[in-house]
C-alpha cells in the first residue's frame, strides 16, 4: 500500500531526511500508542506522503501536518486535500508556529531531532509519540548513573515523564536510514523540581555535560564567567560539598537545580 503511493506520485526520498514508514504494523502501534480520542488535534511533523496522516485522521476529530517539502505538500494535497479534518502547513517545522493541539505524533527528521523537541516543549500538549534515531531516544530516556544520560536527559526529565515504546529496525523504512530508530513517549507534566530561573539552570546543564569527564567542581569554577559569579572561588565553598566532588553524569536533575538556584540567587545579590 504504501509502497503503491510513492510508485504512483514518483517519490524516492532519502534526502532531507526522508524515510518513509512502510511497515504497517510499526505504523498501526504508532497511532495505537497515542490513543486517539475522536475530540482530539493531532500535530503531525514530517508528514511525507501520509501514510501516518491517514491514519491519524482515521482517529481524530482534527490533524495538523506539517511538512517542508513542496513535491510531498503536493501529494498530501492530492490524496487528503478535499478532507476538512486536515490543516496543511507547508513550512519547516523550526520556523512555524503550531496551532493548539492536544497530543503530537510523528516520524521526525532526525537532523532537527533536539530541536524539534526543545519547540514542543514550549507547548501546552497532553502527549507525544515520536520516532527518533535510536541513540537520541536512549540519551532522551535515560536516568542519571548511565552511560546515556546527558544534558538532554536532563531537559527532558524537567519537562516530561519519558520512556521508550519500541526499537524500530531499518528495514520499516524506505529507503532504509543507515541508524536503528525507536519510538518514545513524552508526557508533559508541571517540574517536580522548582528551578528558580528556567534559561540559567539549562545553561547550566549544558556548560557541565560539556566537560562531562570533569567533576562539578572543576567545570563549575571553569565556567564561572558563564554563570555571571565573579567571586566563585570563594561561593563555591558554599555550596553542598558532596554534589562538587560527583560527575555531572552521576547528578539527578533536582541535584542540577539545587546548585543552579544557590548560584542563581547568589548572583542576583
Ligand atoms: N511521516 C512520514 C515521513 C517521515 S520522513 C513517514 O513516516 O513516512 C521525515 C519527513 O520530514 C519528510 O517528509 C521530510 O520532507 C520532512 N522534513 C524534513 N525536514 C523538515 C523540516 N525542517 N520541516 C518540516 N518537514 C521536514
Amino acid at each position: 500500500m504504501v509502497y503503491e503511493i510513492l510508485r504512483k506520485y514518483g517519490i524516492r526520498g532519502g534526502y532531507h531526511d526522508q524515510h518513509f514508514l512502510i511497515d504497517e504494523r510499526v505504523l498501526d502501534r504508532i497511532v495505537d500508542s497515542a490513543d486517539i480520542k475522536s475530540h482530539e488535534t493531532i500535530l503531525e511533523i514530517g508528514a511525507g506522503i501520509g501514510n501516518l496522516t491517514e491514519r491519524l485522521m482515521a482517529k481524530a476529530g482534527h490533524v495538523i501536518a506539517v511538512e517542508r517539502d513542496p513535491e510531498l505538500i503536493y501529494v498530501l494535497k492530492d490524496r487528503f486535500g478535499e478532507s476538512d479534518k486536515l490543516t496543511l502547513i507547508h513550512g519547516d517545522v523550526l520556523d512555524v508556529e503550531f496551532p493548539a493541539f492536544d497530543k503530537v505524533v510523528a516520524n521526525l527528521p532526525y537532523s532537527i531531532s533536539s530541536e524539534i523537541t526543545f519547540k514542543l516543549f514550549r507547548y501546552n500538549f497532553k502527549l507525544a509519540i515520536l520516532m527518533y534515531q535510536y541513540e537520541f531516544a536512549q540519551r532522551l530516556v535515560a536516568h542519571a548513573n548511565s552511560k546515556d544520560y546527558s544534558r538532554l536527559s536532563v531537559n527532558a526529565h524537567y519537562f516530561a515523564d519519558t520512556s521508550m515504546i519500541m526499537k524500530i529496525p531499518r528495514g520499516a523504512f524506505s529507503p532504509p536510514p543507515e541508524v536503528l530508530s525507536a519510538v518514545v513517549e513524552l508526557k508533559p507534566r508541571p517540574s517536580y523540581f522548582e528551578v528558580l530561573d528556567e534559561k540559567y539552570f539549562l545553561d547550566f546543564v549544558t556548560a557541565v555535560f560539556g566537560q562531562r569527564r570533569k567533576k562539578m567542581r572543576n567545570s563549575i569554577l571553569k565556567n564561572k564567567q558563564l554563570l555571571g559569579i565573579d567571586d566563585m572561588k570563594e561561593f563555591i565553598h558554599e555550596l553542598p560539598q558532596e554534589l562538587l566532588d560527583k560527575r555531572p553524569e552521576n547528578l539527578e536533575p533536582e541535584e542540577f537545580a539545587e546548585l543552579a538556584n544557590m548560584m542563581f540567587r547568589h548572583k542576583q545579590k
